[in-house]
């Protein structure tokens, strides 16, 4: 059997990594599973972050997720680049797994992330920030008095799509069905925007560029009929998947499967294990808001602890 420790971190994007920073500057000497293939978080796939403050000419994804995880190193976090495989949360002590290798925790900081949804296609992956977004609040700014499209028909399709006429020339959005999903006053605002035109019954087939997004194949879901349209920016808007499987059963999510906390603290509800950053938010989805209830959420696991003596 292990040592207890006082807290183990699941997850190393912005939300773990400063929630580990927080903990270990707290002496809580944390223990943080970092993931395998995705250790660092979803801003390992992007280039240019122009929005986290204190990098007023920007800092690349990966760079920023490599000085946030040396800051965690720095003051003692012990990382490890594992998948969490199971947890028995309402265990005492609360016991996590990777495998058979079995560790036991106080306390246990959720921050997971949530997955954004790809059409599937070639070139998705790999114009991933040349081009092709996931999000209009991080990727806005670079599109101004440019040709964009958002593919999705919901609630955040429109709001992506209503955020981007403030900079692109105008804004296509291609939905597969013949009327939106969204609700009626978001399609409201859509359809009174002049500079966003709708291509319906439409599917992006084809995703085109070298380095750089150029264009994409559409293809009409009634007559198969296939076009290209010229486009520098692709923005999927067909939704997240929060990384809440795992607790399934022990802890509350709601309908979407986003875990379920005590706002505004990180307190889930069983006591000693909070819950921060994209698993839990729906709304905001920025690396400095997760980074924000990383810390929050270290704060509430440390008065935690010593509540309980
Ligand atoms: P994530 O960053 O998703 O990290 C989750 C972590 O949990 C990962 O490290 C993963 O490995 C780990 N994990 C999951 N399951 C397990 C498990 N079972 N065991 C161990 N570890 C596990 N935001 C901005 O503010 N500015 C931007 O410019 C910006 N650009 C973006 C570009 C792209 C392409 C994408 C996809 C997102 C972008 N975002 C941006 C959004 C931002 O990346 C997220 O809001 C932020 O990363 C969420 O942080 P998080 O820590 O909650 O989760």
């Amino acid at each position: 059997m292990s040592d207890v420790r006082n807290v183990i971190v699941i997850g190393s994007g912005p939300a773990g990594y400063t929630a580990a920073i927080y903990a270990a500057r707290g002496d809580l000497k944390p223990l943080v599973f970092e993931g395998s293939v995705t250790a660092g978080g979803a801003l390992m796939n992007t280039t240019d972050v122009e929005n986290f403050p204190g990098f007023p000419d920007g800092i690349m994804g990966p760079d920023l997720m490599d000085n946030l995880r040396k800051q965690a190193e720095r003051f003692g976090a012990e990382l490890i680049a594992d998948d969490v495989t199971e947890v028995d949360l309402t265990a005492d002590p609360k016991v996590v797994k990777v495998g058979e290798d079995v560790y036991l925790a106080k306390s246990v900081i959720i921050a997971t992330g949530s997955g954004y949804r790809e059409l599937g296609l070639e070139n998705e992956k790999r114009l991933s920030g040349r081009g092709v977004s996931w999000c209009a609040t991080c990727d806005g700014f670079f599109f101004r008095d440019q040709d964009i499209a958002v593919v999705g028909g919901g609630d955040t399709a429109m709001e992506e799509a209503i955020f981007l006429t403030k900079f692109a020339r105008s804004v296509t959005v291609i939905h597969r069905r013949h009327e939106l999903r969204a609700s009626k006053i978001m399609q409201d605002r859509a359809f009174a925007n002049e500079k966003i035109r709708f291509l319906w019954d439409s599917e992006v087939v084809e995703i085109h560029g070298d380095n750089k997004l150029t264009g994409v194949r559409v293809r009409n879901t009634k007559t198969a009929a296939e076009a290209d349209l010229e486009l520098t920016g692709l923005f999927i808007a067909i939704g997240h998947d929060p990384r809440s499987e795992l607790f399934a059963g022990q802890l509350e999510t709601d309908a979407d499967g986003y875990l379920l906390v005590e706002a505004p603290t990180t307190k889930t509800k069983i006591p000693g294990v909070f819950a921060s950053g994209d698993v839990v938010d729906h709304i905001y989805r920025q690396a400095i808001t997760a980074a924000g209830s990383g810390c929050s959420a270290a704060i509430d696991a440390e008065r935690w602890l010593q509540d309980q003596g």
